[in-house]
């Protein structure tokens, strides 16, 4: 159903992302992440909508640490998963890998995308995924908790989702994984006019999320490392496409 709910993107921090989803049908409005408060309540306020659930993505404190004061202006369900309720603020509803519910009218549901951290986890609604720091526009998170094939597996699993699904990722490092993916592939046609797209929009300040799905598997790196060009541009050739995946997620560590 097109136009069930519209995303207004919150930048917050230096480069972090909220993102407020909005059901014009049933009035429901939900958050991904809370990297602080006041942005959010801005944002709240000039549309005229009633924030009512907060979904977590991670335990980092850039996607939590706004909640206690949006709990504290309003009455919010706060979702995460359940293996990280320790390390996440209280938890009105634990959900995990499988998990479907209901969110503004939409079923909604959750796929365990552990690398970045183990626990983390991609909201699903139809037509949009809420990747945070797995997937990211031309990248994905540094491997922080998990391993690069865990990593790799849960990029996989993204990559499984209709190829016009619309990501929202958890920060602006577009530019910069782009100059990155540029040295992996350089002969890469729509890499390099991607790249245009983006120096503009930066230029002028303006997000570069969401991007879709069917543009990262032409032009992220990190979705392409299973493609015999890919493995032949960084001399493995023979290598595993996890092995290869974590090639280049050092080579972009020390980048
Ligand atoms: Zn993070
Ligand atoms: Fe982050």
């Amino acid at each position: 159903m097109p136009d069930a709910y519209t995303v207004k993107v919150v930048p917050c921090l230096s480069d972090n992302y909220a993102y407020i989803i909005h059901s014009s049908q049933t009035g429901g409005t939900a958050l991904v992440d809370a990297p602080e408060a006041d942005p959010i309540v801005s944002a709240l306020r000039q549309e005229g909508w009633t924030l009512d659930t907060i979904l977590i993505t991670h335990h980092h404190d850039d996607h939590i640490q706004g909640i206690e004061q949006l709990r504290n202006e309003f009455d919010v369900t706060v979702i995460g998963h359940d293996r990280d309720r320790r390390r996440l603020p209280t938890l009105d509803r634990e959900v995990a890998d499988g998990s479907t519910f209901d969110l503004c009218g939409m079923t909604a549901s959750v796929i365990d995308v552990s690398g970045h951290t183990v626990g983390h986890i991609a909201y699903i609604i139809p037509g949009a995924a809420f990747t945070a720091d797995s997937l990211m526009a031309l990248g994905c998170g540094r491997v922080f908790e998990g391993t690069p094939p865990m990593m790799w597996a849960s990029l996989q699993k993204l990559a499984c989702l209709p190829d016009s699904t619309l990501i929202y990722s958890g920060h602006e490092y577009t530019l910069a994984n782009g100059e990155f993916a540029l040295t992996i592939e350089p002969d890469n046609a729509e890499l390099v006019d991607r790249m245009a797209d983006i120096r503009e929009k930066r230029s002028g300040n303006l997000p570069t999320v969401p991007t879709t799905l069917a543009l990262e598997k032409a032009t992220n790196p990190f979705l392409r490392a299973a493609l015999p060009e890919v493995k032949d541009r960084v001399g493995m050739a023979n290598a595993s496409d996890a092995e290869v995946f974590a090639e280049i997620r050092k080579r972009k560590d020390r980048f």
